[in-house]
């Protein structure tokens, strides 16, 4: 990247409405915090262990069992602390003894990374793959929690979840679906912890976690709290149980972040659920990914377009120009967070294309792009 910005106006006619691109806390609706300002006087700020909270609480609940169409036995768990606490919580409490983790980027190989340094559980198996691709689960023997990621924000590569042939009857499917959640449709027979955050394709804050449990989970986590292992009050998901089933979580959560989750629910399924949602993620992809392979200068970084996420797409430039020049000009003219993943060291840029993005505005960012690259070059 050259050291200063290059100074370039990019024609204001050019210029996205809303300028928020960002794969993570991504863009909240004008709609929702508009909302939650009409009803703050009497929910910010007042005791979330009464029924002005419990109630929002108990709308996000039940709205999201409608999003996913979850069994009646389900339940929505939730608790504080965002996806990387859950994962901690799901260590202590959801892993028995063995698990299994795809690796596939700096999500993924995350919570792998923390299960491995776990004294008390045997050492994961990892099946790891090259960036802009994923591995698929083996089902083995001994491993009780598959460990899968839907969508892997860091590199724009997302994957259809299949409960693995071979699995133990009692092995659950666990997966991180933290930018996927409410964009990309999924099969509750495949999977029995969906875990997520909020503040991607659900256009809310971070902070909360929030898990959809089959009860195959939630015998698991009774299971394990009745055991012998010390669980921290706080990461004890029997405990995070307990509380959402009477619509409350164990500590208190950020007012504003559950009520923008819940707008946001009620929104997708106003509008016929996640058709609607992921069908507006769809056409986000289709803007951005038909842009990209028309030009000469750019091309999807994912090259298999079966797993080319429709939630965040990665963008590789060719060497005639800076993708970091680019999304430095962007960012200067109000165009915000295209800039690529650090860790993964391309020349790209990253694109959030999550349900509350327009693809209209998707298509002026093409544009504020290409204009860029022509007063580069
Ligand atoms: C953003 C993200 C996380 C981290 O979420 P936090 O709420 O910040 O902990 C984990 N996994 C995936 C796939 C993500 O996109």
């Amino acid at each position: 990247m050259s050291q200063t910005t290059p100074e370039i106006r990019i024609p204001t006619e050019k210029l996205p409405n809303d300028g928020r691109f960002a794969s993570g806390p991504s863009k909240v609706r004008p709609e929702a915090v508009a909302a939650l300002a009409e009803i703050a006087d009497d929910f910010l700020g007042t005791s979330h262990r009464k029924n002005a909270v419990k109630d929002i609480v108990g709308r996000l609940r039940d709205g999201l069992s409608d999003l996913f169409d979850l069994p009646d036995d389900w339940e929505v768990v939730l608790g504080n602390g965002g996806t990387t606490l859950f994962w901690d919580a799901a260590t202590i409490g959801l892993i028995r003894n063995r698990s299994q983790h795809l690796s596939f980027g700096e999500f993924s190989s995350k919570f792998a990374k923390g299960v491995a340094a776990a004294p008390f559980l045997a050492e994961p198996m990892v099946i790891e793959s090259d960036t802009g691709d994923h591995p698929t689960p083996v089902g083995t023997p001994g491993v009780d929690l598959y460990a899968l990621t839907h969508n892997e924000t860091s590199t724009g590569v997302s994957m259809d979840l299949v409960r693995p042939s071979g699995a133990d009857d009692d092995a659950l499917v666990a997966v991180d679906a933290t930018s996927a959640a409410g964009a990309i449709a999924w099969d509750t027979d495949q999977v029995d912890c969906y875990y997520f955050a909020p503040q991607k394709a659900f256009a809310s804050d971070g902070g909360l976690w929030i898990a959809p449990c089959s009860p195959k989970a939630m015998d698991r986590i009774r299971e394990i709290d009745a055991g012998p292992r010390w669980i921290p009050p706080g990461l004890n998901l029997n405990t995070a149980l307990d509380n959402s089933v009477k619509n409350q979580t164990y500590n208190t959560p950020a007012l504003a972040t559950v009520f923008l989750t819940m707008h946001q629910v009620e929104w997708f399924n106003e509008n016929g659920g996640m058709t609607f949602s992921a069908g507006r993620s769809q056409a986000n992809a289709e803007v951005i990914y038909g842009w990209a392979e028309a030009s000469d200068t750019t091309s999807p970084f994912v090259s298999d377009a079966a797993k080319r996420s429709q939630v965040v797409a990665t963008i590789d430039f060719d060497d005639s120009v800076s993708a970091d020049d680019i999304a430095a000009v962007l960012r200067a003219n109000g165009v915000l967070d295209t800039e690529g993943y650090r860790k993964l060291g391309r020349n790209q840029l990253r694109i959030a294309l999550f349900p509350a993005i327009e693809a209209s505005d998707l298509h002026a960012l093409t544009e504020c792009i290409d204009y860029t690259i022509s007063q580069l070059s």
